[in-house]
């Protein structure tokens, strides 16, 4: 824990955007993009070598404002965030520039003489959105991939994390031109003003909910849009798992972050023969990662506002509480807990729990596991721990979901070379390293056709050069 800091245990007093500026702003965005000044690639490089330098020297800055948002500790603020984004631009620095070059793919004969490339451009203005959980990253990682890409940006972040928000928007004054980068800060009003703005390219991040609403607005300027959203992603936990390492790996990727992780488990699905083993080594692993008292860790953040703090406990109540349970109003704090005798109806299976609450519920036959899943929306993500390589199999075919692990949590995002998004109600596309960037380019097909011979079967009159046509396809 920073000592410097305290927790600010804040009333929301959003202040929304100048919507006149907003759309000054654009207008001034779109002539920088359209003189051609992020054509550049050197330009690129440039600035996301400027982003990194400003992530590292703001990093006490992020750390603190995070505390004061939700005490969030300074090991996940880096690991999660400022790390996080430090390893994405690495990345992209060191591919920016094969990423960025016309990709030649094979020929078809039946464009003979012809070479085939793929060219990415950049789309021109892209909007941004944020959510609060992991106010950071999950708005300068879009903005990396649409830089890269050559794209002038609008960033919004998230009014629920004033603190953090105000970071972001001084860092990134500090590093842009504004006509590159800005942020717009406010909140639903802001957002909705952005939105009915003819964007090039829309990137969402936050709820389901809410991704209805953007892709609406989307819709009505054709704008293509990404959106990552959230859902209850389950960990199955079969009976020849390693329970140990299985509990300590869920409870890892459940607790980070006060359980406000969108791919965090939301809930357990575990074997019934196991199910009093597994409880068992939740509790040791929630005590030795929080020790006896969890409201006195530094390392265990809290919930974002009342209103979130108040749905949870409502989940605790009727409930049979396993391990944890205990909680504060005033600084919002929800101990690490676990639901036993959970059913498929109960309150807390209807909707994304997103806070430190683990329901468990049971089943026999695997099949029976991936039908409940199945029977739901998709899952963002998806665990599994088995030690079976055939169960491992099944899984991996027969249910729907993002991404995800095989025995962990959580570590699929830890990898930039693999793309990261949601499906059906959980997502719509993926980014993350090279996806970024080609999620932020538009990927032009270009034929270049020789002109040393012209061959004339193509050209009417067709007589009767049916059937060689014919042989011409099956051959080639
Ligand atoms: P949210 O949808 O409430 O808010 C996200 C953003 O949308 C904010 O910037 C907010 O100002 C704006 N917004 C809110 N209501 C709006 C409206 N009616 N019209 C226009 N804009 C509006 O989400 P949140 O509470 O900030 O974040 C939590 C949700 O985000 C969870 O569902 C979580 O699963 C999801 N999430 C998904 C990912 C992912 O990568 N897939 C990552 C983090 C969070």
């Amino acid at each position: 824990m920073n000592s410097t800091n305290t927790f600010v245990n804040r009333v929301s007093t959003t202040r929304e955007a100048d919507p006149q500026a907003m759309l000054d702003l654009l207008q001034k965005q779109r002539s920088f993009f359209a003189a051609g000044h992020t054509l550049d690639i050197g330009f690129r490089k440039e600035q996301l070598q400027r982003l990194l330098e400003a992530v590292r020297s703001h990093e006490q800055e992020l750390i603190d404002a995070m505390y004061a948002d939700f005490r969030k500790p300074a090991f996940e603020t880096y690991t999660t965030e400022i790390g996080f984004v430090e390893k994405e631009l690495q990345l992209v620095l060191k591919h920016i520039v094969r990423w960025a070059k016309p990709q030649a793919v094979g020929e078809t004969l039946l464009n003979f003489p012809a070479r085939s490339y793929i060219y990415s451009q950049p789309y021109g203005v892209a909007l941004i959105i944020g959510p609060w959980n992991y106010p950071l990253q999950l708005v300068l990682n879009p903005l990396i991939g649409a830089l890269a890409a050559g794209n002038c940006a609008i960033v919004k972040p998230s009014e629920l994390t004033p603190a953090t928000s105000a970071v972001i928007a001084r860092l990134l004054a500090q590093t842009f031109d504004p006509r590159l980068v800005a942020v717009v800060e406010g909140g639903v009003s802001t957002t909705q003003h952005l939105l009915a703005q003819r964007f090039d390219y829309i990137f969402f991040t936050g709820s389901t909910q809410v991704g209805r609403v953007v892709m609406k607005a989307a819709a009505e300027h054709l704008t293509p849009v990404t959106l990552e959203l959230g859902g209850k992603s389950p960990a199955i936990v079969s009976e020849d798992a390693d329970l140990g390492l299985a509990a300590r790996r869920i409870a890892w990727g459940k607790f980070m972050n006060a359980g406000q992780t969108c791919v965090a488990p939301d809930y357990l699905l575990v074997q019934e023969q196991v199910k009093d083993e597994l409880l068992e080594q939740l509790r040791i692993a929630i005590q030795e990662f929080y020790g006896d008292s969890p409201r006195h860790s530094p390392d265990f953040a809290r919930i974002i506002n009342d209103r979130h703090y108040e749905r949870l406990i409502s989940y605790l109540q009727d409930s049979v509480v396993r391990i944890g349970g205990q909680h504060d109003a005033e600084s919002r704090f929800i101990a690490p807990t676990v639901l036993d005798q959970v059913n498929w109806q109960d309150p807390v299976m209807q909707d994304e729990i997103f806070g430190p609450i683990l329901p468990v519920l049971t089943y026999t036959h695997l099949n029976e596991a991936i039908q409940e899943v199945n029977a739901r929306e998709k899952p963002l993500a998806l665990y599994f721990f088995s030690s079976d390589k055939w169960q491992q199999q099944q899984v991996l075919e027969q249910a729907h979901f993002g991404g995800g692990c095989i025995n962990d949590t959580i570590s699929h995002l830890i990898n930039p070379r693999l793309p990261f998004g949601g499906v059906g109600e959980s997502g719509v596309g993926s980014y993350h390293g090279k996806a970024s960037f080609e999620l932020f380019s538009n990927l032009k097909s270009v034929v270049h056709r020789g002109t040393w011979i012209d061959l004339p079967l193509r050209y009417p009159p067709y007589g009767n050069r049916l059937s060689l046509i014919r042989k011409v396809f099956k051959w080639l």
